[in-house]
């Protein structure tokens, strides 16, 4: 079952753009090979045409309407009931993740620019999010939704393809036939993964699955599903994932030489200081795994959280 990704269409799938054109992606390039797009255009779900008049969220003493931008036909009611509509029809279960076109006044979740009106005035200072990326982003908090702008951070990038695998993983869990098995797995080849970005949330999501009070398994997953919304919103801060580094490390403190040793902790000590990268770090841990056959850190998902050649971009750059 590959990751499914809801995309804004016009992000490489459709010349829907208000000027008729299309915005060549290159990471919507790259994960064609490995997810299953779910593309929409709300403009061109609400029955307007490719090109066409752009449109504007204008606020008036707290009101927020999508106008034409010059015309000032108001689109408001039309897209409210598309957005409902969409929403009502979306299988949420089956979305991994969710890429938005940012900045627009439809799909953008975050700093759109908002007018006091129609025509040819300044935008105001504050920005707004869009009436379908905004909508989209209060109602799914159990899904990464990104834009393509904010995607083209390595770190957010980096988070956001992690845990679209993640989720998708779980997805796997849900429909598995021995669903308390499947749980028990996914939460012991993400123990170092979810360690790093929130180390209490992992706790909790192990007494969850310890299931002390025998709860049914369709409620342990639910339950087990909501907890993983704070390993979704956490981050992975730079510098600060020492704990993690240092458990792996225990798996290998008797194997090493003393030269070995020392050289790691130096390594760690850098890494406090921001001054060596956590996948340097990951990458010799790596080492040590294959090197000394250790079997419950083989398939932990901190080595490769999702395919690395979806770094391509970032290979090429470096
Ligand atoms: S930003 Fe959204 S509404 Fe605008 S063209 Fe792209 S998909 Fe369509």
């Amino acid at each position: 079952m590959k990751p499914r990704i809801l995309v804004s269409a016009c992000l490489g799938f459709c010349s829907c753009r208000y000027d008729g054109s299309v915005i060549k992606n290159d990471l919507v390039d790259l994960l064609s090979d490995y997810v299953e797009f779910v593309t929409v255009c709300p403009e061109m779900g609400i029955g307007l045409p490719a090109p066409r008049e752009a449109i504007r969220v204008v606020t008036q003493k707290q009101e927020r309407k999508l106008l034409g931008s010059y015309s000032g036909v108001d689109y408001t009611k039309d897209m409210e009931t598309f957005v409902q509509t969409f929403m009502d029809g979306l299988d949420v279960d089956q979305i991994d993740g969710i890429i938005l076109k940012g900045k627009s006044p439809t799909c953008g979740f975050k700093d759109v620019k908002q007018y006091p009106s129609h025509g040819k005035v300044q935008s105001l200072l504050t920005k707004t999010s869009g009436f379908f990326g905004g909508a989209l982003k209060s109602a799914y908090s159990s899904l990464v939704i990104e834009d393509d702008g904010r995607l083209l951070n390595w770190e957010i990038r980096d988070h956001f393809l992690t845990m679209v695998f993640v989720h998708n993983q779980f997805r796997k869990v849900k429909v598995s036939n021995q669903k308390a098995k499947a749980l028990v797995d996914f939460h012991s080849t993400n123990k170092y993964l979810f360690m790093a970005y929130n180390q209490s949330a992992l706790q909790r999501l192990g007494r969850i699955i310890a299931n002390h009070e025998k709860k049914p398994i369709d409620e342990v997953i639910e339950k087990y599903e909501k907890g993983l919304e704070d390993i979704y919103h956490a981050s992975l801060k730079p510098g600060k994932n020492v704990n993690t580094l240092l458990h792996l490390f225990g798996y290998f403190k008797t194997l090493l030489s003393a030269e070995e040793k020392s050289f790691f902790l130096e390594q760690v000590e850098h890494y406090k200081r921001e001054l060596v990268s956590l996948p340097a770090l990951l990458l010799v841990l790596k080492g040590w795994v294959i090197r000394f056959d250790e079997p419950y850190l083989k398939n932990q998902t901190i080595f490769e959280h999702y395919p690395l050649s979806l770094n391509q971009e970032k290979s090429k750059g470096s």
